[in-house]
């Protein structure tokens, strides 16, 4: 089994203060051996800071997004080439947020994370179900759909250099956790979704996040569950305590 990955997304929260602040109480719980890979996701502003207060510590650091061009007329938009020369290693792509939002389709999804491992960053690629999705049954439609729209066409070796985030759209912020055992199905899904798409084994070492109202009393069941390598944290990943607890298990 691959070695459990815990991920924070700040998403608009914390100015530089408080991100440091942060920072700094993440380092210092952390000092010393930890169960797992551990990396946090601030605004892009504050990307610098962070990167500063955690220099020479085993926690990774990681955007929110990213845009698939290098560089250009593209008012607004971070590329992936910046957010590694700031010292990031990871990304995540294609949150709901803004698949919802900003209108981030399957498409833009496979172009982000192509550029970002060009880059040599690891895109945290997040795919999940809307509640009337769930309620019609058509869960694995959905899901499928996003895995071979983001990763179809990747080689065996580009697909290791990933994690997949299950986050069902109906559990992120909303305080409505998945169960184990639903979380569980999924990500078993996905396991054998991203099989087909090159083979076992290379499945097997995908690391497959759960992410969804993920707290220090829930992510123990999580962990668990055989194809639930880790976790993509919202809420919980913006108070040191919460954090350290949930990284802990
Ligand atoms: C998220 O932002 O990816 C998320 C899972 O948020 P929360 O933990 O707050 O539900």
């Amino acid at each position: 089994m691959p070695r459990p990955l815990i991920a924070g997304n700040w998403k608009l929260n914390m100015l530089r203060s408080g991100a440091t602040e942060l920072a700094t109480a993440l380092r210092k719980g952390l000092e010393g051996e930890s169960k797992a890979d551990v990396v946090v996701c601030p605004p892009f502003i504050a990307i610098p800071a962070v990167v500063e207060a955690l220099r020479g510590s085993a926690i990774g650091v990681g955007g929110q997004d990213l845009y698939w061009q290098d560089s250009g007329a593209f008012t607004g938009e971070v590329s992936a080439p910046m957010l590694a020369d700031a010292g990031c290693r990871w990304v995540i792509v294609g949150h709901s947020e803004r698949r919802q939002y900003f209108g981030e389709t399957d498409e833009t999804v496979a172009k982000k994370l192509r550029a970002a491992q060009k880059a040599g960053l690891t895109p945290i690629v997040c795919v999940g179900e809307r509640l009337e999705e769930r309620e019609k049954g058509v869960t694995k439609d959905v899901v499928g759909r996003q895995v071979d729209g983001a990763l179809g066409g990747l080689s065996k070796d580009e697909l290791k250099k990933l994690a997949v985030a299950y986050e069902p759209v109906w559990a992120i912020g909303t305080g409505k956790v998945a169960t184990p055992e639903q979380a569980q199905e999924v990500h078993a899904f996905i396991r054998w979704r991203l099989a087909g798409l090159s083979d076992e084994a290379t499945a097997r070492e995908v690391r497959l996040l759960y992410g969804g109202s993920v707290t220090p009393e829930n992510v123990r069941g999580l962990m668990e569950k055989p194809d639930v390598n880790g976790a993509l944290v919202g809420g919980a990943s913006l108070k040191a305590e919460s954090f350290l607890k949930i990284v802990r298990g």
